[in-house]
């Protein structure tokens, strides 16, 4: 069994957020990082960003913040841009160069705007959102296999868990019966727990407990929505304090009884 990928997940089980959102990410920061240093200029990679127009929109902004943290400068950025945008410059040069539609001719017009549409539509996925889409499945994958171990069963529990989608894929996979109930059982805890955070949450701004102060149900929203959505880790940082794995919410909660 992949012993880098089973390294990975410990990490991202002892971290906040769904583990499986986080090994994607963090791949596809890594191709990301792997063509701002190694393949601006490759024609393999140009090619593929080619047929897919560039990146989707969050991993053209990451790509970009990316070359400005770690670079200081565009030069990546612009040499892609440049490429991809004279691409798309020569795309409407080849469709104003054509006779322009009258009253008769509108069939003929129609056609044309029709493959101006279709020239500028991807053919290709954006490469990192692939690269990503396959590290999850494979870890998803790993995970399932070691989830056998109650080692990793234990270390499981104390994360926080899968995201919806990646529940959803968790259990599409998974073939053996003890494995899949203990995923559901596992999942429907969670989601309980969640539920009481939330209902915390909205009963405090309630004006006659607003005066409360917040406890594990601070950041509910920001579960709540990570439960949904699945995890975004790269967002601008909430300010200090409002974010944290369940593991550390179980130990403020203990040390709150113990004390
Ligand atoms: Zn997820
Ligand atoms: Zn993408």
């Amino acid at each position: 069994m992949d012993l880098l990928v089973q390294a990975e997940l410990k990490q991202a089980l002892g971290a906040s957020g769904c583990p499986i959102c986080r090994v994607g990410e963090e791949a596809a920061s890594r191709y990301l990082r792997f063509v701002l240093h190694e393949s601006v200029n490759d024609p393999a990679t140009r090619r593929r960003l080619a047929s897919s127009w560039g990146f989707c929109r969050r991993h053209g902004w990451y790509f970009l913040r990316l070359e400005c943290v770690t670079m200081r400068d565009g030069l990546g950025t612009a040499i892609l841009a440049e490429g991809l945008l004279k691409m798309a410059e020569q795309v409407l040069d080849g469709h104003l160069a054509g006779p322009p539609g009258g009253v008769r001719k509108q069939r003929a017009a129609r056609a044309r705007l029709e493959k101006l549409v279709r020239s500028l539509t991807p053919r290709g996925q954006c490469p990192p959102c692939v690269v990503q889409a396959e590290h999850e499945a494979y870890a998803l994958a790993v995970l399932g296999t070691v989830l056998q171990v109650e080692a990793w069963r234990e270390r499981f529990a104390l994360s926080d868990g899968f995201c919806l989608r990646h529940l959803r894929d968790a259990l599409a996979t998974e073939k053996i019966p003890d494995r899949l109930r203990w995923i559901v059982e596992d999942h429907h805890r969670r989601l309980r727990r969640l539920l009481a955070d939330l209902e915390e949450y909205i009963r405090k701004h309630d004006y006659r407990f607003s005066q409360e102060p917040y406890g594990r149900e601070r950041d509910a929203v920001d579960r709540a929505t990570a439960a949904l959505v699945g995890n975004w880790f790269d967002l601008p940082r909430r300010p200090p304090g409002n974010h944290g794995s369940e593991a550390e919410r179980v130990q403020a909660e203990e040390g709150k009884h113990g004390g």
